[in-house]
């Protein structure tokens, strides 16, 4: 890989942010988010023009620091996509539109790390990049927003907390004819979530320039080739986490709990006998545990009493209890517990599978 075309187009992709200097203090700041970009906040000083800042992380491989062994650390996944590319075409042959999707780290070196797990410098990201005829980029754009909805549904977020802002020309990446940037409202203030850009063929168009390899599609049927363009849905997994727990996240009087959607809870159940010290609560109560087991996430508590239990499942956020107690033994039943109102009900063991399963979906 040519590593001045990565260290350019890195730069000219965005991944650099503009910084101002504070003439007094020395303190550095992103004037695009402050309140007044000329005024420093903390000291009052005069501020200087904005500069831009790379945030590639760079460093070198090899024994010997010095040009030959510079490299850096990829800002973002899609380039191990696009380097993907020609082989799946040539395994797959794939009709477009069709999707690649790859997870996994990038770093850049972050001026203002902090809010917790919302920026780091090395962080976990989740992109597909869809690969359409350029002519259609509008209509599949489209079909992103509308995915990006669903998902944002799919993981329980606030449809009130949410906003699409779309990205004026002058703050897009050079390459980039479309940007909405999707952002939620974090208890520390509204920021980016994901994104979701058309790339255009800007990316297969300068791996084909720069390796001499031919990465153009040809279509059987209009008998066209041509380099596909590309929707970009990107998105940042620990700032997933963080807003799926900021909303799941619910105090009442006297417990905190999780009100995660279901598919997200990483236990769907969770089976007790009522005592601990009874060997036939234990003994069937185990039986039922084994049963659920095999079809739902299941959890087992025996400790301390009930209600510190529950509300210990409550905290992260199973959404229903099963306790097995002196009646179970008399007609084979128990008593389930819902999450959210606190609510018992009383069924048949042979029922908690279909329970669950109607109940979880
Ligand atoms: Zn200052």
């Amino acid at each position: 890989m040519n590593r001045k075309v990565w260290q350019a187009s890195g730069h000219e992709a965005g991944f650099s942010d503009p910084l101002a200097d504070c003439k007094k203090c020395k303190n550095r700041f992103r004037p695009d988010k402050l309140e007044n970009p000329k005024v420093c906040p903390m000291c009052g000083g005069e501020l200087t023009e904005p500069r831009q800042f790379n945030t590639m992380m760079k460093t070198f491989v090899g024994p010997v620091e010095g040009e030959a062994g510079l490299t850096y650390l990829r800002p973002e996944t899609a380039q191990g996509i696009f380097i993907n590319f020609k082989n799946i075409i040539d395994s797959f042959h794939p009709k477009l539109p069709f999707g690649l999707a790859q997870i996994g780290k990038a770093f850049r070196n972050e001026i203002t790390p902090g809010n917790f797990i919302f920026r780091t410098r090395e962080f976990e990201q989740m992109e597909i990049e869809y690969f359409i005829n350029g002519s259609e980029w509008e209509k599949w754009f489209k079909y992103w927003v509308n995915e990006v909805k669903n998902w944002l549904k799919i993981i329980g977020l606030d449809e009130e907390k949410i906003y699409f802002h779309d990205i004026a020309g002058s703050e897009r990446a050079h390459y980039s004819k479309k940007t909405i940037d999707i952002e939620y409202k974090f208890p520390f203030g509204q920021d980016e979530l994901y994104g979701l850009a058309y790339r255009t063929d800007f990316d297969l168009k300068t791996h084909s320039e720069k390796s001499g390899v031919d990465l153009s599609y040809f279509d059987s049927e209009t008998r066209e080739k041509f380099i596909p363009h590309v929707i970009e849905p990107s998105m940042g997994v620990e700032r997933t986490l963080l807003a799926i727990l900021c909303e799941a996240y619910q105090e009442e009087k006297e417990r905190v709990y999780l009100k995660l959607p279901f598919a997200l809870a990483p236990y769907k159940t969770a089976v007790f006998p009522l005592l601990a010290n009874k060997p036939q609560l234990v003994e069937k109560a185990k039986e039922v545990y084994k049963s659920v087991k095999g079809c739902f996430a299941c959890a087992w508590d025996e400790r301390g009493n009930i209600g510190k239990r529950y509300y210990s499942q409550d905290e992260i956020g199973t959404p229903y209890c099963i306790t097995i107690d002196f009646q179970t033994l008399e007609d084979e039943t128990v008593t389930i517990r819902n999450r959210d109102t606190m609510e018992q009900e009383r069924i048949k063991i042979n029922a908690i599978i279909s329970y669950l399963a109607k109940n979880l979906s």
